[in-house]
């Protein structure tokens, strides 16, 4: 279950957002879906699948939304400077939707998100969109735990950041190994989260995760 490096590697804010040779037409990505149903074996020209190609990739565009979006920008137009508020910000259960990047089944789970600031503070539907935005990529969960926790990390420059993403993944659960109610717990802890033990421990217990089921990354 452990992320292979080069995939953190390339866990920065905006790794993935771009795809490379440039974006098929409505029409291509279709056809593309129509392949797909014949190679499921059936006949995309029967009756019930005519709209299908059409509503998947609608699908598609909601499900992905997260492309044609910059968290960094986000967060950089909303941050507030208030001098002297030291008090642990959390924000838990947020509750998401992505897809991973092998099998583009659903992960489903929720985020802790939570921020010691030194002086930028920013509105808590604020972390929740950041969730949003990175979960509607294809994704693996270790990058998008700690994708959340650099981009808070790298704009608010605060004391200390830590994300806890406990989430189900479908190629698991539905398909492969068919492991039903199994979710996998990641974390990022920076700052002084990572090097305090106190304040790692009072956002643990914030969130009610005991800290052995974390698997770091
Ligand atoms: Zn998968």
């Amino acid at each position: 279950m452990r992320a292979p490096d080069r995939a953190l590697k390339n866990a920065g804010p905006a790794s993935n957002r771009t795809a490379s040779g440039g974006r098929p037409s409505r029409d291509e990505a279709e056809e593309a879906v129509r392949t797909l149903l014949r190679w499921a074996g059936d006949d995309p020209a029967r009756e019930g699948l005519l709209d299908t190609p059409s509503r998947v990739v609608r699908s598609y565009e909601e499900f992905f939304s997260g492309y044609a979006e910059d968290p960094v920008e986000i967060l950089k137009r909303t941050f507030k400077e208030v001098e002297g508020y030291d008090e642990m910000v959390v924000l838990k259960d947020i509750r998401f939707e992505s897809h991973c990047e092998h099998h583009v089944a659903p992960i489903i789970g929720t985020a802790h998100v939570g921020y010691l600031p030194k002086s930028r503070v920013v509105g808590i539907s604020k972390l929740a969109r950041i969730v949003e935005i990175y979960a509607r990529r294809l994704q693996i969960q270790e990058k998008l735990t700690a994708q959340i926790a650099n981009t808070l990390q790298d704009v608010l420059d605060p004391k200390g950041v830590a994300v806890v993403v406990d989430a189900a993944h479908q190629c698991m659960t539905t398909r492969g190994i068919h492991k039903p109610g199994v979710t996998m717990v990641t974390s990022r802890m920076l700052g002084l989260f990572r090097s305090n033990p106190s304040t790692r421990r009072e956002f643990l217990a914030i969130i009610g995760t005991p800290s052995d089921r974390l698997q770091n990354v």
